[in-house]
């Protein structure tokens, strides 16, 4: 979502003539810094950015963090150009000019125009804010409420960028899972996807597994071009934690949910988040986490460790599981999914796959970047002719980080 957001802001910068995208800080006279306030350690990182360049540059801060700390922000750094909040973001062209605070209560709509230059792959937010509560999660505090776009406003969004090249969508919300455009929901607005032409590919991110749906399931299963991947939050394996967690699933239902993908679609990959930590962890319960994520056996997962938002209900059940013993969990179930992840992958080496091609390689020259419609990442032999169109692939090799070094095969 921060990606979407920071691309939306470079959008207008770019269409503005009174503007030039510098190519480093150093050539810059003004650095936005887009920021994410989920964790503290994000905030501390941009903290510490603000620090660096503060003396030498106008400094924007814009986002959650300008959105939930604009005090702290303007206290710690009065030297600050300007804070520009989550609903704020169409304003940027103006608020570089004059500078200033610009920040509204998280509720609404904000505008959603993002005009862009040609992309093979490009991300859509369906909906903004979120409703659920999560007692650790400060994401309904500076995002604001849950708010569907209108399917027709999505559709023709995805129909502009098709014309200009993009292969591929990636549509957004924080639970897309409770997408409600005046009764039409999530399955219903894929269906309809799937009918813009040029478009080959659609995923989505993040299914929050209590509206997670039998109809959903098969509507991805029938469609060739939605795929066949699933990113579905766990946070914990351990009931009595994902109650205090107000997530509203239980293991088993969760467990129940991630098999029933596995019978209806063959070969889609899940992935999760782990959350370890939690307020009254204890080791039973982080044990359950253990066994869940070695039992379901995920494609791939992001581990986190607890910190408290401000504000949020999971603030007044205090922090007790020392950072030591956070850390211990941490690194115990990225081994344990290191060798998982490692597993499944080795048994795909051999297969063919239809590929996208999106990039030049950050690291290799001669070498291109592609993804599988499940999400794997494949290093090939080529150049940037080859960005932008699809190629059956076979895995030859796995790589570092998950990935793999592919052969196109006729
Ligand atoms: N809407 C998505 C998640 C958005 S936040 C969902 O419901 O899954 C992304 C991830 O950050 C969460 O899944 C959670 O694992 C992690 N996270 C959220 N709040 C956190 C906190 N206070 N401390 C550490 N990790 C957190
Ligand atoms: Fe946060 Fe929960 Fe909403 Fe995800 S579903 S953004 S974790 S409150």
């Amino acid at each position: 979502m921060n990606e979407y957001d920071s691309e939306r802001m470079a959008s207008i910068i770019s269409e503005d003539a009174g503007f030039e995208t510098a190519r480093d800080e150093a050539g810059a006279d003004v650095i936005i810094l887009n920021t994410c306030s989920v964790r503290k350690h994000a905030e501390e990182r941009a903290m510490s950015y603000i620090g660096r360049h503060i003396k030498d540059k106008k400094v924007i801060v814009a986002g959650c963090m300008a959105q939930s700390m604009k005090k702290e922000l303007k206290k710690q750094f009065p030297r600050l150009y300007a804070i520009v909040g989550t609903f704020k973001f169409g304003e940027i062209g103006e608020i570089i000019r004059k500078g200033g605070i610009h920040t509204e209560e998280a509720k609404g709509v904000y505008s959603v125009d993002v005009r862009r230059g040609k992309k093979v792959r490009a991300f859509i937010a369906i909906m903004q804010g979120c409703d659920n509560f999560c007692s650790y999660c400060i994401v309904p505090f500076v995002r604001g409420r849950e708010k569907s776009r209108t399917a027709v406003e999505i559709k023709k969004e995805i129909m502009e960028l098709a014309k200009t090249g993009c292969l591929e969508v990636t549509l957004l919300g924080q639970n897309v899972n409770s997408y409600n455009d005046n009764g039409m929901n999530f399955p219903a607005l894929l269906r309809e996807l799937v009918n813009v032409e040029g478009i080959e590919r659609i995923r989505f991110m993040t299914s929050h597994p209590k509206d997670l749906t039998d109809g959903l399931i098969d509507t991805v299963a029938s469609h060739e071009k939605l795929c066949k991947h699933f990113h579905l939050p766990v946070q914990s394996g351990s009931g009595r934690i994902l109650e205090l967690m107000n997530r509203k699933y239980t293991a088993d239902e969760y467990r129940q949910k991630v098999s029933k993908i596995r019978e209806r679609i063959p070969g889609v990959s899940v992935t999760t988040d782990v959350l370890v930590g939690f307020p009254g962890e204890t080791e039973a319960d982080f044990m359950e986490t253990a066994d869940l994520v070695r039992d379901i056996m995920f494609d791939d997962a992001y581990i986190f460790k607890y910190s408290v938002r401000p504000g949020t209900k999971a603030e007044s059940l205090g922090d007790d599981v020392p950072e030591k013993e956070k850390l211990r969990r941490l690194n115990y179930i990225l081994d344990l999914q290191k060798k998982i992840s490692e597993d499944i992958n080795n048994k795909l080496l051999g297969n063919v796959y239809k590929v996208l091609c999106y990039g030049k390689s950050p690291k290799n020259k001669g070498e291109v970047l592609a993804t599988t419609g499940n999400n794997k990442k494949i290093y090939i032999k080529g150049e940037k002719e080859m960005i932008g169109a699809l190629f059956m692939v076979k895995l030859v090799e796995p790589r570092g980080g998950g990935t793999f070094t592919g052969e196109v095969v006729k």
